[in-house]
């Protein structure tokens, strides 16, 4: 069965209605397209537990914060679809700019602290821009589950919070970052890496695995944890690393002592790309 493509807020609303009024069940899969196997565990994860499975494909202009970033991003919409409708997705719903922002935008939601480090400090606005189109997608479908990936575990934090203190409706679900057999996280950015820093790039799944073999064998200093992961880093003269942060996993605060779980995420460039990525660590825990 083909996906159904959709651009309009009204036509999704009409569908999604006769989808609830006979109590089927719908799973929503926010993304910005250029879909992969990572955004394909997330919609084999919501055609598991849902009747019915959107998955959103929008690149939102709010939640960049460098115009060239918003103009190099990749919209294959045409090959998107093919992969949803292989996949056994309902519907894709893929509205214009002027169907998301018919006006321009006065109302934002912020959630503060959980969006203030890691990506949050180097890319202004963006947890604002994502907090805010998450609420709309969330409001145009109105899904009973909706997926995000580990992959950007900040993001989900934001979400997760959001969700809760807004009251909104909607059960958050958490799919594990998806990998290439030398570790980098897969993303629609790797596309934009040359062959040579394609080559580069799983470094940073390894400096992050380094925090977890040195947190599993019982080192509980994060500076030191740090320390070492860096040292991974600038093994290469061509990684510009933004940050590498050791922060506890719900409010993504930097935590001195790691004497529970943690969360240790970076930020890379390699060239013109930037290339994020994050673990979970458990003392103790081999990972
Ligand atoms: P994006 O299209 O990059 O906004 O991503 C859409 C969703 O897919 C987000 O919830 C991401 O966290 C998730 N995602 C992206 N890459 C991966 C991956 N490698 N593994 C699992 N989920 C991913």
């Amino acid at each position: 069965m083909n996906a159904k493509v959709i651009a309009s807020i009204q036509e999704i609303r009409d569908a999604l209605a006769t989808v609830r009024t006979t109590g089927r069940t719908i799973g929503l899969v926010p993304t910005m397209g250029a879909l992969h196997a990572g955004h394909g565990r997330l919609i084999e994860t919501a055609r598991r537990e849902n009747d019915c499975v959107v998955v959103s494909v929008f690149v939102n202009p709010i939640q960049f914060d460098r115009r060239d970033d918003y103009d190099r991003y990749p919209r294959p919409l045409s090959s998107d679809v093919e992969f949803c409708s292989r996949m056994g997705v309902d519907y894709v719903f893929a509205p214009s700019i002027e169907e998301m922002y018919p006006r321009p935008q006065r109302t934002f939601v912020e959630v503060t602290e959980v969006s203030e480090r890691l990506c949050g400090q180097f890319r202004p606005g963006h947890f604002r821009g994502v907090a805010t189109v998450v609420v709309k997608l969330l409001n145009i479908v109105q899904p009973d589950r909706a997926y995000f990936g580990e992959k950007d575990a900040q993001q989900l934090a934001v979400i997760r919070r959001m969700t809760a203190d807004l009251n909104v409706p909607v059960s958050i679900v958490e799919v594990p970052t998806l990998r290439e057999s030398d570790g980098l996280a897969l993303s629609s950015r790797n596309q934009l890496l040359s062959s040579e820093e394609r080559q580069i790039a799983p470094l940073l799944s390894r400096a992050l695995r380094k925090v977890q073999d040195l947190v599993s064998t019982g080192e509980t200093r994060a500076d030191v944890v740090k320390r070492e992961s860096l040292r991974v880093l600038n093994e290469h003269p061509e990684v510009r690393v933004e940050y590498l942060e050791i922060v506890g996993p719900e409010d993504m605060q930097p935590v001195d002592q790691i004497t529970g779980p943690i969360r240790v995420a970076g930020a890379i460039w390699i060239g013109k790309t930037r290339l994020i990525d994050n673990i979970l660590c458990v003392p103790g825990a081999t990972g």
